[in-house]
């Protein structure tokens, strides 16, 4: 078992080959672009996705670009955060948990909703 850190290597456009230091969580660049900058270089970890049938609702997954210049929670920001689509932010952990909150209360709505259906059906209201 190795104790060096983990590193990656990528191609950017203004630097060329460049080994970076590479977080444990990243899953990957699979899919990186050679035309990408230094600075745009991201780690992503994978995704957490909420898929009902053949939708996907909501995805997350950990982010950081640790060249660039932003410093705040925000997609391409050198800290980490949690990028979450649609919504189209980069969230920090308490807007995480905020956001959990959200859906288990949403999930509690869906229950009420399809309480409130069977009692229609049961009630023949159609
Ligand atoms: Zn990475």
């Amino acid at each position: 078992m190795s104790a060096e850190p983990r590193t990656v290597t990528l191609v950017t456009v203004d630097r060329g080959p460049v080994t970076i230091p590479e977080p444990a969580w990243c899953a990957g660049h699979s899919h990186h672009d050679p035309r990408t900058t230094y600075a745009e270089i991201i780690h992503s970890g994978p995704d957490i996705a909420l898929t009902f049938r053949n939708a996907t609702l909501l995805t997350a997954s950990i982010v950081q670009s640790p060249h660039a210049s932003r410093s705040e929670y925000r997609l391409g920001g050198r800290i980490e955060g949690a990028s979450v689509f649609p919504l189209g932010e980069t969230l920090d952990p308490m807007g995480l948990y905020d956001l959990a909150a959200d859906l288990v209360s949403y999930a509690a709505g869906l229950r009420r909703l399809a309480v409130e259906l069977n009692e229609i059906f049961l009630g023949g209201e159609r």
